[in-house]
């Protein structure tokens, strides 16, 4: 069978087989159709059923999480663990909690994160996991009692050689201080089996801006190869969280001006460039709305999700050189990305997990003076520095903010370098989704034929 016609059956059989999976077919589809100048070139992988195998989760766990509320009322949410692949290490990949979660959206998560694992050359497997449950609005009290209820389940899945959560949306340093609390009173271990830890118990330097910063030092590396640079450029960010924070944190160092962040509110345009200070008290201490950053600062305004005319995500209609999805899936569409090129940007740098649309994506890559980077690729440094940390747990040792930073840096040039490369030898010289696809599927490929049919 033609390689072509083998992806286009795969893909046929999760349409049957997921039929309620949109969000993880999108995902699929993705990478298996980049894949086709590599299965021309090596028919070992159709030979060894590697397609059907990969798209699977090696296992799915579904538990229920109850827990009580302020109000002693009992409440019932999904929890989930999908163990996708464990061909390069032990699962890793983070821990959403936002009331979309669904299995749909975990298994895109965890196969997004099979390869962008594997491009970091570490000994990391990929997983995701979560609950339906939304953080926003609950006591202390409530997300340390829901937290422990659904650990109370996750512990027997999880452990530093097999299975190693982290952070993502809704969970961020408070909520694995809470589960990991929990797993070791569960389990009597205190080991590495989280990442994202208190900096005094086990956590690494650097992890919480790791994502941020590493989106920012993949950027340079796509710049660099075109003779350009950050300096000088008006940058769009889209979310208020970990990742966006740290990007506009790092976007100041390279000489470049972030003037918009944005939550499921609204965004703030800042003309004079996002405060990060201010940013950081009204998201992380005081975990209010963007509303009061433009109370508090002059040169900015805030547009309500409620004022939105055009239907779509109007942070990506202010003006800029550069933008960084950073906040969730498909909150980039074509509309919103030929606004961006209309307006001179020419750089998308994906802080998110598939923040644009396939039509976007196709739009960008169809574009010669258009920078696109896959946030498989570009915001893999927070999963590399949770390997670190992993690696600084299992010698007992922590290491200077300098030398995590700096193995992030070049683990960031490593998988640019890669992707690049990649794309010039299967004929797509720059298209840096083909490159990244086509070199994270290669090595856990490899490694699955190497260890069987399991
Ligand atoms: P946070 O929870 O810290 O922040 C998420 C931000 O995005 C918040 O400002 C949130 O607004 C906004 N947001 C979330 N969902 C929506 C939505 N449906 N519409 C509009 N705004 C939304 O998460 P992170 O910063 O950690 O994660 C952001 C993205 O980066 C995700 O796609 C995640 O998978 C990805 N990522 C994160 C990594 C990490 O290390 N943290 C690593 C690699 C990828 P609000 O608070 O109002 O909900």
């Amino acid at each position: 069978m033609s390689s072509q016609s083998y992806i286009n059956e795969v893909l046929e059989h999760i349409k049957r087989v997921s039929p309620r999976q949109p969000i993880f077919f999108q995902a699929a589809r993705e990478v298996l159709t980049n894949l086709t100048p590599l299965l021309d070139k090596e028919p070992k992988y159709q030979k060894h059923s590697v397609l059907e195998r990969i798209v699977m989760p090696e296992k799915t766990t579904i538990f229920r999480t109850v827990y009580i509320d302020d109000n002693s009322k009992a409440q019932v949410h999904f929890g989930y663990r999908v163990q996708f692949n464990s061909s390069l290490g032990p699962y890793k990949g983070g821990l959403r909690f936002h009331p979309t979660v669904n299995l749909d959206v975990l298994k895109f998560l965890g196969f997004e994160q099979i390869f962008k694992n594997s491009l970091t050359g570490l000994n990391l497997g990929g997983g995701k996991g979560g609950a339906n449950f939304d953080p926003k609005g609950k006591s202390d009290g409530e997300i340390m009692r829901f937290c422990q209820a659904f650990m109370n389940d996750l512990y027997k899945l999880i452990e530093d050689v097999k299975d190693v959560p982290a952070g993502d949306i809704g969970v961020g340093a408070r909520e694995i201080g809470y589960m990991y609390g929990q797993y070791k009173k569960l389990t009597g271990r205190f080991d590495g089996a989280m990442t994202g830890k208190g900096l005094s118990w086990g956590g690494s330097l650097a992890r919480t801006e790791a994502t941020g910063y590493g989106s920012v030092y993949f950027a340079t590396e796509a710049l660099k190869k075109k003779g350009k640079s950050l300096d000088g450029k008006r940058c769009v960010i889209s979310g208020a969280g970990n990742v966006a924070i740290y990007t506009a944190q790092k976007l100041y160092e390279f000489g470049a001006t972030p003037v918009t962040v944005s939550d499921s509110r609204g965004y703030v345009y800042d003309e004079e460039g996002v405060d990060i200070a201010l940013l950081k008290e009204i998201k992380e201490v005081r975990r209010a709305s963007l509303s009061e950053y433009a109370k508090e600062k002059k040169s900015a305004k805030f547009v309500s999700v409620n004022d939105y005319k055009s239907g779509r995500n109007e942070v990506y209609d202010v003006p800029c050189q550069a933008a960084f999805p950073s906040a969730t899936q498909n909150e980039l569409n074509l509309d919103d990305v030929k606004t961006l090129y209309a307006n001179g940007c020419r750089l998308v740098c994906e802080g998110a997990n598939m923040p644009s649309t396939h039509e976007a994506m196709e739009f960008m890559l169809s574009h010669d003076d258009f920078i696109y980077c896959p946030g498989k690729a570009a915001n893999a440094g927070g999963v590399a520095t949770s390997g670190l940390e992993m690696e600084q747990n299992a010698s007992m040792t922590s290491w200077s903010f300098d030398r995590v930073d700096g193995e992030l840096k070049n683990i960031m040039k490593n998988i640019f370098d890669i992707a690049y490369q990649t794309s010039v030898e299967y004929g797509k010289p720059g298209n840096l989704v083909l490159g990244a696809n086509i070199a994270g599927f290669k090595k856990v490929a490899d490694a699955m034929i190497d260890q069987g049919y399991i």
